[in-house]
C-alpha cells in the first residue's frame, strides 16, 4: 500500500461508518490540486542541479489550506498527498479554520551548502508563489525545514506580493515568528499524553518513553516529558541511539547532541538500534521520524501499551490492525501531533493582527485545544466503541463535510 492509499483507506473506513454517502465521499477524497515543479538551482561550484519540488493542496472549505515543507530524498508526489490529506483532517480534529496541503523537495539537504539551501528555497517559492498566500495557502516546517528556511520563503514571497509575514509560519522569533513555535508539537504531544495518562490511569510521572526521532519534535517532546516526570528510556536519530533502561539523563543528552550533532555515542546508556528502539520495553511509544516505520511485522513485536504518534503515518494500516487486535492504544497522528499546526495558526493569527503573544498565552490556548480536541475524538471513541484514530477521521469528516455543504457543491 502507497502512502497516499493508507491515508485513503483510513478515511474510507471512518466514511463509511458515517454513511456520508458517496457523493461526499468522492468530494471529500479528491485534491484540490497537485504541482509538481522542477527546481535547478547552480551549486556552489557552477554545476547546475535540477529537483523535484512538490505541493499538494488537499481541501479548503474551512480556510486557507495549511502544511509543512519537506526537504528529504523521498519526497515524491504520492507522499506529500498523504500528508496533504492528513492536514485536511488534523487542522478540523483541532477546530482550527483551515483545509490542508503539504510540500517539499526531494533532495538530501545535508549534501548542500547554506547558500544552495537558500537559492533552492528562492527558487522553489518563484514557482509556487502564485498557489501559495496567507489567504490561499501557508507552508510551515516540517523535516529537515527550519525556521531560516520559512524567514527565506516570506522574502522571497514578499518580492512578488508585499511585505507578507502571514505567508509562512515557524519563523524565527526576530522575523514575526511566534513564541512556543518550536517546541509546540511536542508540547502538545505532552499535553496529549496527560490526558491520555487520566483515562487509562497511567500519569506521566514515572512512566517510560521510547522516542524515535530527535529532531524538533522529539527532542522538544523528550524535554517536556522528561520535565514532566516522564522516563526516557531510549531515543534515537538517523544516525543511531542510546537506550538506558533506568533513564537517560535528558539534560546531559541535548549537551551532546548539541556537540557532535546527534544523540549517537551518548555515554550515559548503551547503543540502541532503530527495531531495537521501537520493539524496547517501555509504557509510550513515540514514534517522531518518519512514515511508516511501524509495519506489521514490527506492530506485533512492539512491547509498548500505548503509540502516541508524534511523526505522521508512522504506522502502516496493517500495523493499525495489529495494534487493535493486541489492545496497544494508538493515538493518532492527525490528534496526536496537531499542535505544531495549532501554534502555527496562532503565529498567523498575530501576524495578521499585528501583535504578539507572550509565550504563557501561547501555552495555555495550546492547551485548552489540544484538550478540547482530545475530549470530542475521546468521546466518540467511547460512546460509539471505536478505536481513537477512526473517532478522530469521524469527527474531522463531519466538519470538513459540513462546511462542504453548507458553501454549497
Ligand atoms: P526534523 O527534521 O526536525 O527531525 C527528524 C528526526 O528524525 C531527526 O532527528 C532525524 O535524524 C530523525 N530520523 C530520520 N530518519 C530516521 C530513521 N530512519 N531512524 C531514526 N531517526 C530518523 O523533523 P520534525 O519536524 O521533527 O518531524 C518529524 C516527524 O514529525 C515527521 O513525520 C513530521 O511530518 C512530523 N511532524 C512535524 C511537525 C513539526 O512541527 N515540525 C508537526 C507535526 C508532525
Amino acid at each position: 500500500m502507497t502512502s497516499a492509499e493508507a491515508t485513503a483507506h483510513y478515511f474510507k473506513k471512518a466514511a463509511r461508518i458515517m454513511d456520508v454517502g458517496e457523493r461526499i465521499e468522492t468530494l471529500l477524497a479528491a485534491p484540490l490540486r497537485e504541482v509538481k515543479v522542477q527546481v535547478s538551482i547552480e551549486l556552489d561550484n557552477g554545476e547546475i542541479r535540477t529537483f523535484n519540488g512538490y505541493r499538494v493542496q488537499h481541501d479548503n472549505a474551512r480556510g486557507p489550506m495549511k502544511g509543512g515543507l519537506r526537504y528529504h530524498p523521498l519526497v515524491d508526489a504520492d507522499e506529500t498527498l498523504s500528508l496533504a490529506s492528513l492536514m485536511t483532517w488534523k487542522t478540523a480534529v483541532v477546530n482550527l479554520p483551515y483545509g490542508g496541503a503539504k510540500g517539499g523537495i526531494c533532495v538530501d539537504p545535508t549534501g548542500l551548502s547554506s547558500k544552495e539551501l537558500e537559492r533552492l528555497t528562492r527558487k522553489f517559492v518563484d514557482q509556487i508563489q502564485d498557489i501559495i498566500g496567507p489567504t490561499r495557502d501557508i507552508p510551515a516546517p516540517d523535516v529537515n525545514t527550519n525556521p531560516q528556511v520559512m524567514a527565506w520563503i516570506m522574502d522571497q514571497y514578499s518580492k512578488y506580493h508585499g511585505h507578507s509575514p502571514a505567508v509562512v509560519t515557524g519563523k524565527p522569533i526576530d522575523l514575526y515568528g511566534s513564541r512556543g513555535r518550536e517546541a509546540a508539537t511536542g508540547r502538545g504531544l505532552l499535553y496529549i499524553a496527560r490526558e491520555i495518562a487520566r483515562d487509562v490511569g497511567l500519569p506521566v510521572k514515572g512512566t517510560r518513553f521510547a522516542i524515535q526521532g530527535f529532531g524538533n519534535v522529539g527532542s522538544h517532546a523528550a524535554r517536556l516529558i522528561h520535565e514532566d516526570g516522564g522516563i526516557i528510556v531510549a531515543v534515537n536519530d538517523v544516525n543511531g541511539g542510546v537506550k538506558n533502561p533506568k533513564g537517560l539523563d535528558v539534560p546531559a543528552l541535548f549537551d551532546h547532541a548539541r556537540k557532535t550533532g546527534s544523540v549517537k555515542g551518548f555515554n550515559g546508556g548503551s547503543p540502541c538500534g532503530t527495531e531495537e528502539l521501537l520493539t524496547c520495553d517501555c509504557d509510550v511509544l513515540i514514534p517522531a521520524a518518519m512514515g511508516g516505520v511501524l509495519t506489521k511485522s514490527v506492530a506485533a513485536e512492539v512491547r509498548a501499551k500505548i503509540v502516541l504518534e508524534g511523526a505522521n503515518a508512522p504506522c502502516t494500516p496493517e500495523a493499525d490492525e495489529v495494534f487493535e487486535k493486541r489492545g496497544v492504544l494508538v493515538v493518532p497522528d492527525i490528534l496526536a501531533n496537531a499542535g505544531g499546526v495549532t501554534v502555527s495558526y496562532f503565529e498567523w493569527v498575530q501576524n495578521l493582527q499585528h501583535v504578539t503573544w507572550d509565550e504563557d498565552r501561547v501555552t495555555t490556548e495550546l492547551e485548552k485545544l489540544m484538550r478540547e480536541a482530545y475530549e470530542r475524538v475521546a468521546n466518540i471513541s467511547r460512546t460509539r466503541k471505536l478505536p481513537l484514530r477512526t473517532s478522530a477521521y469521524v469527527l474531522a469528516i463531519g466538519r470538513v463535510g459540513k462546511a462542504t455543504v453548507l458553501r454549497g457543491i
